[in-house]
């Protein structure tokens, strides 16, 4: 694994607070769009301010940016409200313009995220530079991509990285836009501790219905920022219209978010215990487990002596169907059980297949 050599969030020059809020419309779409947005902003709680200007779009004809006419609006904006501001750089061209114009955050979005290529070029472009660049994941659920990407922009220079989880690109739409499988950024977070973790609620909910709660979660798992898209008229955006939400809308969320900032030391005594408790449980889950392969070692042994197959799917979908049911008595989700039950049935098929092929 790589090391990142990553500088501390706090020496981005932001406010020491969390979650560090960013919000701005999707798209620059005009000087007043952008400088009303801001102002109306000013006073939800927001530390940073994002628009778009270069739009990466699915499909040809919808809007793609106005391009770097829009620079100069976002930058005054911002000086009107005293905040730092943040755009999307796809290219060497777009790093030179925001550096150009005095933009203070870039963030890479995630279909460049996805393409090595466009992220090499961003990188030598930055050659040299000091400027905090945030990396939302690739489109697509793949860690060492998302990783890749952090390490090609570290590897130039910038220390002051962060990384963005935006859900990713799945073809059941279900009932976010991009699903979040928060268990991405929470290996991520496992592997880079100290790595400045942002969420982006409004690019994996594509609605309004859910951002309040996705950012929630997400502060509950510890992510220290927030990017929400904001817009002075939400349902005339010229992108993404439906997840947006005017800044007044925006201010309800933050102000609605639980802050978990208990002073560690004085809840730790308690925590361990309850996590001695835990720890003694997963020992006692994996001496079951360990004994449960025995007696599949055993059938193993019994199938290779009378030409059984390893796989009798009748027996299996029996197993899934009752422990299913068991289990929703008990409370858990239909959808732990199976995974659970299949991860075990996968274990216990690779004991079997090494006890035949002994
Ligand atoms: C955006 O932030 O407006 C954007 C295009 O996001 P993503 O790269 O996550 O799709
Ligand atoms: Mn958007």
């Amino acid at each position: 694994m790589g090391e990142l050599n990553i500088a501390p969030l706090s020496s981005w020059g932001l406010p020491d607070k969390r979650p560090l809020i960013i919000s701005g419309p999707c798209s620059a779409e005009s000087e007043e769009q952008v400088i009303e947005t801001a102002q109306r902003l000013a006073d939800k709680g927001i530390d940073v301010l994002r628009a778009g200007i270069w739009k990466p779009r699915t499909r040809p004809g919808s809007f793609e940016g106005l391009g770097k006419i829009a620079l100069p609006w976002l930058k005054k904006a911002g000086a009107i409200i005293g905040k730092p501001i943040a755009v999307e750089v796809a290219t060497r061209e777009h790093v030179f313009d925001c550096l150009k114009a005095g933009v203070d955050i870039l963030w890479i979005g995630a279909r460049t995220t996805a393409n090595p290529f466009s992220v090499q070029e961003i990188a030598d472009a930055l050659e040299g530079v000091d400027i905090p660049v945030i990396v939302k994941n690739p489109v697509n659920p793949d860690l060492q991509l998302w990783i890749g990407a952090l390490e090609r922009i570290n590897r130039a220079g910038i220390t002051k990285i962060g990384a963005l989880h935006r859900g990713f690109s799945s073809y059941d739409k279900s009932k976010y836009r991009n699903k979040p499988m928060w268990e991405f950024p929470i290996e991520l977070k496992r592997l880079y501790p100290n790595l400045p973790l942002f969420n982006d609620p409004s690019h994996i909910c594509g609605n309004r219905e859910h951002l309040a709660s996705v950012a929630q979660k997400a502060l509950d798992l510890d992510f220290d920022g927030l990017m929400l898209e904001s817009h002075r008229d939400p349902d005339n955006a010229w992108s993404d219209a439906s997840q947006q939400v005017t800044p007044e809308g925006l201010g309800e969320i933050v102000k609605g978010l639980v802050i978990r900032n208990a002073d560690p030391n004085i809840v730790a005594n308690r925590l361990d215990e309850l996590r001695s408790q835990i720890d003694r449980i997963d020992n006692y889950i994996l001496e079951i487990l360990v004994d449960r392969m025995d007696i599949v070692e055993k059938i193993g042994e019994f199938k290779r002596d009378n030409n059984i197959t390893i796989l009798q799917s009748g027996r299996w979908d029996e197993i899934v169907h009752d422990r299913v049911q068991k289990g929703l008595k008990k409370g858990l989700t239909e959808d732990f059980i199976k995974d659970l039950f299949e991860a075990v049935h996968q274990e216990s098929i690779r004991h079997q297949t090494k006890v035949m092929n002994a």
